[in-house]
């Protein structure tokens, strides 16, 4: 077997795990929302479309080109391949990608609120969580959207009037920020729940990202 075999394979596998996690941790639930890793520098791995996490084998996940053709898989690729692949061309530095419409992150998602720093956790995602402009789902449109909102730097927006994107270095960096967001999302509903959450200022928010920064390092 070829080196990028051996990648592709446990790059699959990685998308198979990360997917059941989605449902262990409660970010998501049937088949809803989808996943994705960097290949190689012109392939993606993707969660593939309409089986449920559990279900899914490595052999099942398409690995697909930069340019939409897919290479491998017996499934067909997640209806959300296009804001997938706009994410990973839009931002070199991007090497996972995780949608899911985790209950209270989608809920300002719905607000059109924006997720603010009232818990420090939220660093891992940037000074805030932005939200897109309103789109259809599964379309170029939507990943254009994401991309706008998500800027050079911001690891994680919310979709308007639909769920969350985050995108990092790795999957499994995006699907820390992924568990974060939804975190912060809650504490902040609780928070606004009973009373009226403080915001952490921007300059903390900076030191707190470049601590996480030495301690990715
Ligand atoms: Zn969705």
């Amino acid at each position: 077997m070829s080196e990028s075999e051996t990648s592709d394979r446990d790059v699959r596998r990685t998308i198979c795990e990360y997917g059941r996690q989605l449902l262990a941790d409660d970010l998501t639930t049937g088949t809803g929302g989808n996943l994705s890793a960097r290949v190689g520098e012109d392939r993606i791995a993707i969660s593939p479309s309409g089986v449920p996490y559990e279900d899914i084998e490595p052999t099942d996940v398409p690995v697909v080109r930069t340019d939409g053709t897919v290479l491998e898989g017996d499934i067909e690729p997640s209806s959300e391949l296009p804001m997938h692949l706009a994410v990973y061309e839009a931002r070199p530095d991007v090497g996972g990608v995780v949608h899911t419409h985790s209950p209270y992150a989608t809920t300002f998602a719905s607000l059109g609120e924006p997720i603010p720093a009232s818990h420090y956790l939220l660093a891992f995602a940037g000074s805030e969580v932005p939200v897109t402009r309103y789109e259809t789902h599964a379309t170029p449109e939507i990943g254009e959207a994401a991309v706008d909102a998500l800027g050079e730097e911001v690891s994680a927006t919310l979709l308007r009037n639909h769920g969350v994107l985050t995108a990092d270095a790795s999957l499994e960096d995006a699907y820390t920020v992924a568990q974060m967001v939804e975190f912060c999302a809650r504490i902040h509903h609780q928070a606004r729940a009973v009373g009226d959450p403080e915001v952490l200022p921007d300059e903390e928010m900076d030191r707190l990202a470049e601590k996480l920064d030495a301690y990715g390092q």
